[in-house]
């Protein structure tokens, strides 16, 4: 492994149109990642396409990328996104169909008018903004308004007048007909498929979509008015679908949703709130149709076909990276494209999505089947070397298997694989035709999985986070190519087979322990590291914050944290955010900064250690204790009180968080030790806890954790006897300034 610096990126601020359907990009991934490559590729190819963000932020950054793009929905918006988008041109767009007729009635009064209902504050007859469905009984339960009239929001139940008007739509109107021919004809197989899909949305839903469709057709309008009125079309489908439904009530509650509820969305709102989510004042990145390529500056050239078709036509050209966003399954995602492409432009252009929609289950072994075909006939066109950057964002350990079993089998040489299981995302870089000579292993693929996770924990000195432990076993079996024989064996076996192995490696049978809340992994041959990897990444983010006075961009420490820690180091991003909070406080401005917290100033904590040491010293001689100093651990004070020639209390004063190296100083069982720190650590030491359960353990048997204050408190209040020294000093446990008690 080279051990490539993971890239965080940054969370989009604005929503993104079908958002819920993209990969997960994260902004800035791709552009450092091409900067950073040792030349500059004169073209770059993405041969997946599943992922717009990311080729947009490739041209955006001058490179020039290739991508084929099989589904029509994703075509669009791709091109869509690559212009600026006003609002004010969208706007005109949806004014003009808003006065458009509907028989005698102008459209968007009509369109609101199907959701009519009383609003429950001034009861004025107002348009609902959605209707909560339960699947079971058939109607709508629940009404959310925002009053038109009043200005007040409400959820309620509904009436039975909103029950009536809801239940005159049904599944068998023209309307439904009409949605189903504009995709596939009466006779086609795939029919069923597109049932399926238009079966995401409730009946009223299909008669104001198929309203307004019908006014698009017959409707004099400019082409980018037409155009216009399709991305908000598109919109209002994508919001409507009770898919993208649930999607949105989990997201909202944080936990799956009760399967028997969906909402119903007014078809009018979504099509408003459409303006806000495309517009888009980023400038615009040059567009052109393959075979065309794009120019010298930067863009992209769209193949509007599959990967398969394209390969063969781009030898000779020079490609000098390949950007991957693995696919996922996401087969209510080509459903729904399907129907959308036929809305918008008729059967013939769904027709080629026929032979995805007719697969039966399109699963991980589908996708390590299509993945390796795809790397396989890219292998063929790449020159030697070039470097091939995967991004898996929404990692899960078949994700993590899937495109290890493709890049494997198909000969590539996985590099570097890095994973943050917090956010979570895996980062991969394989070359092409750069295979070593080494003989390959004789060793088993359960013995490699296994001592790598094992290597692995030893190395981290704590347990760690099952994903992190599957990507050290992957690394191990891509660096061993035990993969690399098996090109003829059936694809699915080889990806079953590597799962099972992974599950009967990484298990108690082989001592290895698994703590379920926390999703980590420790070893029942290993002990306690002093200085595990999480302390390092602390220490070396305080030094990094100790070393700049001013404020430091937030992603510069992280990037400086990634250097420092690359690959399968990469700390998570909870570990670092802890960190942060505990030593440095946020400056103001546009950009996140962090400084150094003046009371986490070395000069000020050497104080703090100063004064509770003095503390401490003179109550313990108030208390009659014989009193001695043992050798610091760094910068950790160690005093320890006698009585009558046997140790009886072992403090230790420390600035930081760092537990370990106190805990493991001494292997013999200690009395009565405490380790006092400032109350600030409390939250961090909560983390450290939470994700390493066998220090959670040493300490909560063997040691107490007491606050800065806590102390200066015990010295003011007075009335210590050696009799209640020990209760008084557990009367203000540490972890209650932690946000969530109890420990463990
Ligand atoms: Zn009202």
């Amino acid at each position: 492994m080279k051990n490539q610096p993971f890239i965080r990126g940054e969370q989009y601020s604005k929503a993104i149109p079908l958002e819920e359907f993209l990969p997960a990009y994260r902004s800035g991934v791709v552009s450092s990642w091409l900067n950073h490559l040792p030349s500059r590729p004169d073209l770059v190819i993405s041969p997946f396409g599943d992922s717009p963000l990311e080729a947009l932020e490739a041209a955006a950054a001058g490179y020039r990328v290739v991508v084929p793009i099989h589904n029509p929905i994703t075509r669009f918006l791709l091109n869509r996104l690559a212009h600026k988008i006003s609002k004010a041109e969208l706007n005109t767009a949806l004014v003009r169909l808003a006065s458009s007729y509907k028989g005698k009635e102008r459209l968007k009064p009509f369109i609101l008018s199907l959701y009519e209902t009383e609003c429950p504050h001034c009861g004025r007859l107002i348009s609902a903004r959605s209707f909560t469905w339960s699947r079971s009984k058939g109607e709508p339960v629940r009404k959310t308004c925002l009053c038109s009239d009043c200005g007040e929001p409400s959820e309620t139940p509904v009436s039975q007048e909103d029950l009536k008007k809801a239940l005159t739509f049904k599944e068998n109107s023209p309307s439904h007909a009409r949605a189903l021919t504009r995709v596939a004809a009466p006779n086609d197989p795939v029919r069923f498929q597109a049932e399926g899909a238009l079966r995401t949305y409730p009946p009223r839903t299909v008669y104001a979509l198929f309203t307004i469709l019908n006014k698009l057709t017959g409707f004099d309008l400019t082409p980018e008015e037409r155009i216009n009125l399709e991305m908000l079309l598109l919109h209002a489908f994508y919001r409507c679908s009770s898919i993208k439904s649930s999607l949105i009530l989990e997201k909202e509650s944080g936990k799956s949703t009760d399967d028997d509820i969906f909402r119903e969305e007014n078809v009018w709102f979504a099509l408003e709130e459409a303006l806000g989510i495309w517009e888009n004042g980023q400038n615009s990145v040059p567009v052109v149709t393959w075979p065309d390529l794009p120019p010298g500056s930067g863009g992209i050239s769209i193949y509007p076909g599959r990967v398969r078709d394209l390969i063969p036509k781009l030898k000779g050209l020079d490609f000098g990276a390949v950007l991957m966003v693995f696919p996922k399954p996401n087969l209510s995602f080509w459903a729904l494209s399907a129907l959308w492409t036929g809305w918008l432009w008729g059967q013939e252009a769904a027709a080629s999505l026929r032979n995805i929609l007719s697969l039966q289950n399109l699963d991980w072994v589908w996708l390590t089947r299509a993945i390796k075909s795809t790397l396989s006939e890219l292998k063929e066109i790449l020159p030697p070397g070039v470097q091939c950057f995967g991004l898996l964002p929404n990692l899960e350990i078949a994700y993590l298997i899937s495109v290890g079993t493709a890049a494997c089998a198909t000969g590539f040489t996985l590099t570097d694989i890095a994973v943050d299981p917090d956010l979570p995302q895996g980062q991969i870089i394989c070359t092409a035709g750069e295979q070593s000579a080494a003989a390959p292993t004789t060793k088993t693929m359960k013995e490699i999985i296994r001592s790598a996770g094992f290597e692995f924990l030893k190395a981290a000195g704590e347990p760690k986070h099952t994903l992190s432990l599957y990507s050290a076993g992957l690394a191990s079996i891509a660096s061993e190519q035990v993969l690399l024989q098996s090109e003829e064996e059936n694809l699915a076996d080889i990806y079953n087979q590597l799962n099972k192995n992974f599950e009967e490696s990484i298990a108690y049978r082989q001592g290895f322990l698994h703590f379920s809340k926390s999703e980590t992994w420790w070893h029942q041959e290993l002990s306690l590291s002093p200085d595990p990897h999480s302390d390092q990444v602390e220490q070396a983010l305080v030094n990094h914050l100790v070393k700049n006075s001013s404020p430091l961009l937030e992603v510069d420490i992280y990037t400086h944290l990634y250097e420092k820690f690359p690959g399968l180091e990469t700390p998570q991003l909870g570990l670092i955010e802890v960190c942060l909070k505990s030593y440095a406080e946020k400056t103001g401005g546009n950009q996140s900064r962090w400084v150094l917290k003046s009371s986490d100033q070395p000069s000020n904590r050497r104080q703090d250690i100063q004064e509770i040491d003095g503390i401490l010293s003179q109550l313990g001689n108030q208390l009659g204790f014989d009193i001695k100093k043992s050798a610091p651990i760094g910068n950790i004070l160690n005093l320890v009180w006698h009585d009558n020639g046997k140790t009886s209390y072992t403090f230790y004063i420390s600035a930081s968080g760092i537990l370990n190296k106190i805990i493991t100083v001494s292997d013999n069982p200690m009395v009565n030790c405490w380790i006092i720190l400032p109350g600030s650590r409390a939250e961090l030491i909560h983390y450290k806890m939470e994700n390493n359960n066998p220090l959670a353990e040493t300490i909560q048997n063997s040691w107490g954790l007491i606050k800065y204050r806590h102390i200066r408190r015990i010295a003011d209040e007075g009335g210590l006897t050696k009799d209640n020294l020990r209760e008084r000093l557990a009367l203000d446990p540490f972890t209650s300034d932690a946000p969530q008690l109890p420990l463990i």
